[in-house]
């Protein structure tokens, strides 16, 4: 059984830049956003179920699946929504939970932005939150993206206080990168710890 760190946080609070120091640790990642692509990849079960029920007007030229004209087809028709959840939501929670009992690190980092929302703690050894105040979260969504609409999408994310309730552990993202690496290294050396005792 591998221990399972959950990491969340809300968007741009740095779980991907927090995921990455990890991995440069040698831990094992499993992230949801890259698995819920993985499983409407090319020659997926997933995709094929998509082309079948909306047809192959939702395929690129290359065979990938068109994410804009799929988001196009469930915006504001609550039915094909759900059906599209029904379909991928069970595919992705057994794509992660058959990477997280196989990763081969000493313990797993299961990057999940909605982690708590989805009520995913019960699943994880530790839940780890990247915490940021909600001004410096807009700031840097914005220097990465000018278009993209931070406010919206933290109004529908939970706030800063309650996700923090959820927390076994919190990075403070508030400082520069050296900060965030000296905080990852030394819970690096806080999971292995752990997962050395759930071993025994
Ligand atoms: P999302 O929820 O949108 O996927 P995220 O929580 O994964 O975002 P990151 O992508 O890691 O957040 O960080 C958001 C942006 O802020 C990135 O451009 C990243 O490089 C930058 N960033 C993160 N942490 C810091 C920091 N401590 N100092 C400066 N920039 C940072």
């Amino acid at each position: 059984m591998s221990f399972v760190v959950g990491l969340t946080g809300g968007i741009g609070s740095g779980k991907s830049t927090v995921a990455d120091l990890f991995a440069e640790l040698g831990i094992v990642l499993v992230d949801a956003d890259l698995v819920a692509r993985e499983v409407v990849e090319p020659g997926t079960q997933g995709l094929a179920a998509i082309v079948e029920h909306f047809g192959a007007a939702l395929l690129q030229p290359d065979g990938q699946l068109d994410r804009a004209a799929l988001r196009q087809r469930v915006f504001n028709n609550e039915t094909e929504r759900q059906w599209l959840n029904a379909l991928l939501h069970p595919l992705i929670r057994s794509s992660m939970a058959e990477q997280l009992a196989n990763a081969k690190s000493p313990y797993v980092l299961w990057v999940v932005p909605l982690l708590i929302e989805n009520g995913l703690c019960k699943d994880c050894d530790q839940v780890l939150v990247v915490d940021a105040a909600p001004e410096l979260q807009r700031q840097r969504v914005l220097a990465r993206d000018k278009s993209a609409d931070a406010d919206a999408i933290m109004a529908r994310q939970l706030p800063r206080d309650e996700r923090l309730q959820y927390a076994d552990q919190v990075v403070d993202n508030g400082g520069n990168l050296a900060d965030l690496k000296a905080q990852v290294q030394f819970l690096h050396r806080q999971y292995l710890s752990m997962a050395a005792q759930k071993r025994l």
